[in-house]
Order: C-alpha cells, then sequence, then structure tokens
C-alpha cells in the first residue's frame, strides 16, 4: 500500500481522484470505481502497490507491439482492478474480481533485479489495466530505465492528462485499445466510459512515444463496414504510421454467447484501414501469416515476417528502414537510440 499520486483533498474528508478519466469522488471508508484505491481518513492509498497478481516473460508480440523492439522478451505483470467493466474481459478473474487485493510481493527493486539479471530488455504493464497501478508501474519503470531496461504498457486509454505527463520519458511505448468508434460499445460494454476520452488519451500517448492501437471486434457489436471505416479514418488523421491491429473476439466473461471472431472479417477491417490510408494495419489472434506481416508501404517488400507470437524473421535495418528501398519506416528496431530521439526519464 502507498499513498495515491494525483488526487485532491475536498470536503469532509472526500477525496477526488484523476489518474483516469472516471475523476472518482470517494468518501471516507470508500474505494474508487477500480476498486484499489480506497480513501483512508482523508488521504488516498493505491492499496495494491507491490502486490502481482499475474507475472510472466511473453514475447512483446503478445501484447501486441508489432514496431517496437520485434522479438524482445516482457516481464510482465499485473495487479487486480481495473477502471472498465468490459462484459468481454479475458482476464475479469483479476481484472473485476473484487473480493480484495490478492497476488504475491513483488517490489518494484524485485522486478527489476530479476529482469536485469536474466537479460529480458523490457517490462510490460498489463494483463489489467496498468492506470490503476501507476504508482506502482511509474517506480518501477524508474529504476528499470536506471538499469536500460524498457517500458511498455498495456493499456485502454481512459488515463487523465496529467497521468500521461507522468508518464513522459518514463513509458516508452503504448499498447491501446480502441474498441469501437461509437458510444454504444463503450456505454454498453465496458462500463459507461466515453468514447471522447479515450481518443483525448490516444493524442496524449501518441505525443509521448511509440504508440500501436489495437480494435477486438466482436461480432455484432462492432463489425460495421461504416464504424471501422470512422475508426480507421481517425486513425489515419492521427497518423498514418501509427499501427493498427485488428484481433479477434473470443467468446469469454458475460459474453460467452457471442460467437468467436472470423479470419474473414479481420481481413476485411485490414482492408478498410488500408483503404482509409493506414499503412500498417493487422490481423491478430487467428494465424494468418500473410496479414501479421509487415510490408514497406512505398516498395511492397515484406520486411518482418511473424506468425502468431514469432517474429520469423526480422529485415529492418538499422533503427528503421526497409531494407529494398530504404524508406524509413515507423518502427523502433534500437531502444538506445529510441532515448537519443525521445529521451529517457529515470527520476
Ligand atoms: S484510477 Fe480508480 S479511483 Fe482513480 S479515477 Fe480511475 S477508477 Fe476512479
Amino acid at each position: 500500500m502507498k499513498e495515491a499520486m494525483l488526487y485532491t483533498k475536498g470536503e469532509k474528508g472526500e477525496v477526488q481522484c484523476y489518474l483516469c478519466r472516471r475523476m472518482c469522488r470517494i468518501k471516507p471508508g470508500e474505494k474508487g470505481y477500480c476498486h484499489v484505491r480506497e480513501n483512508r481518513d482523508g488521504t488516498l492509498y493505491s492499496l495494491a502497490y507491490g502486490k502481482a497478481v499475474a507475472v510472466n516473460v511473453d514475447p512483446i508480440e503478445k501484447k501486441p507491439f508489432y514496431h517496437f523492439m520485434p522479438g524482445a522478451d516482457c516481464f510482465s505483470f499485473s495487479t487486480v482492478g481495473c477502471n472498465y467493466r468490459c462484459k468481454f474481459c479475458q482476464n475479469w478473474e483479476i481484472s473485476q474480481a473484487y473480493g480484495g487485493i490478492v497476488g504475491e510481493d513483488w517490489p518494484p527493486e524485485k522486478i527489476v533485479e530479476y529482469t536485469h539479471k536474466n537479460n529480458i530488455p523490457g517490462i510490460a504493464y498489463t494483463y489489467t489495466e496498468p492506470t490503476v497501478f501507476m504508482e506502482y508501474a511509474l517506480d518501477t519503470a524508474k529504476l528499470a530505465h536506471k538499469k536500460e531496461v524498457f517500458n511498455v504498457f498495456v493499456t485502454n486509454g481512459y488515463e487523465s492528462d496529467a497521468a500521461i505527463s507522468e508518464m513522459n520519458g518514463r513509458i516508452d511505448a503504448s499498447r491501446i485499445d480502441l474498441k469501437g468508434f461509437h458510444d454504444k460499445v463503450y456505454k454498453e460494454l465496458c462500463g459507461e466510459v466515453e468514447l471522447e476520452g479515450v481518443l483525448a488519451s490516444i493524442k496524449g500517448l501518441y505525443k509521448i512515444g511509440h504508440i500501436e492501437i489495437i480494435n477486438l471486434i466482436i461480432p455484432g457489436w462492432n463489425d460495421d463496414e461504416d464504424d471501422l471505416r470512422a475508426l480507421s479514418k481517425w486513425c489515419a488523421e492521427l497518423d498514418p504510421n501509427v499501427p493498427v491491429h485488428f484481433i479477434g473476439f473470443y467468446p469469454a466473461n458475460k459474453m460467452k454467447d457471442v460467437p468467436s471472431t472470423k479470419l474473414d472479417t479481420l481481413l476485411k477491417a485490414r482492408e478498410i484501414a488500408m483503404d482509409e490510408g493506414i499503412k500498417f494495419a493487422y490481423s491478430g489472434n487467428r494465424m494468418d501469416e500473410k496479414s501479421e506481416s509487415t510490408y514497406c508501404p512505398k516498395c511492397g517488400e515484406n520486411v518482418v515476417r511473424r506468425s502468431g507470437f514469432t517474429v520469423l524473421e526480422n529485415r529492418v535495418e538499422g533503427y528503421n528502414r526497409c531494407p529494398e528501398c530504404g524508406e524509413e519506416l515507423y518502427f523502433v528496431n534500437d531502444i538506445k537510440e529510441y532515448w537519443k530521439r525521445n529521451g529517457k526519464r529515470d527520476d
């Protein structure tokens, strides 16, 4: 447990948390929407600090990041808790099971020592929503940077602007969920989330580092061509180089009666995205080497071949060049060069 960052004290012991866009007002003795931040006598605490409920070493492609340090492993962890209530959540046992704080003691020092000792190049804050354990994530990220270990956030994109400022220079890359392009999905499936807030966070995270966007396609909810076109257009206007991943849904949690997404739907979404100007669009969660691989947008050369979470061949030259025509690609193939260009904070 640690005193929380980003909150204000109000009258009668009430506090307001502004770590995420929910901006919860919390009375003494109560918790915020995420269930891991509690007001104790007028002070807000992060209850899950140092308690990791899931710990693994995963390939970065599993997050998925396809254009940031391809083939790198990441020490991956999370605490319990989330600021969404997705009816389709695959990790609902840890994100939405509010039976209290559970997990093993993994203080930031232990995580970074383990990662460094085992030559794991990066740390991923993932599985649930890392925003709700930001104090734990940033303390770990600072120590990681001191040891030249990079940090990636796997997030639903609902951080406040203040949280994004704190992440600047500490979190090197963010993979952000854009769960649909109309309020229906966000309101009815995710727990009264505002799409506009998510779009604002994506813009903020884009300004502070490398980003990739995923869209989980749920049959009957967000697979409509007009919605996919609107989502792709918005992403292309942000930056046509930002990779967009269309990934397949599996029945889970409260949506076990909805069928899995067919590969054809993902391929169609990918086509629409490219038609709208996205340079790097991918399918995911279904095996299809062709649509999981990277092609140079200028000459069409296959520069990274992938299958599932495995990089079969990475032919990106130097930091980010196509090996065939020399085109500069939206790619980070060398973390030290990335830090030179974007800065790295460890304070
Ligand atoms: S981080 Fe938790 S307590 Fe803070 S505003 Fe978001 S949901 Fe509420």
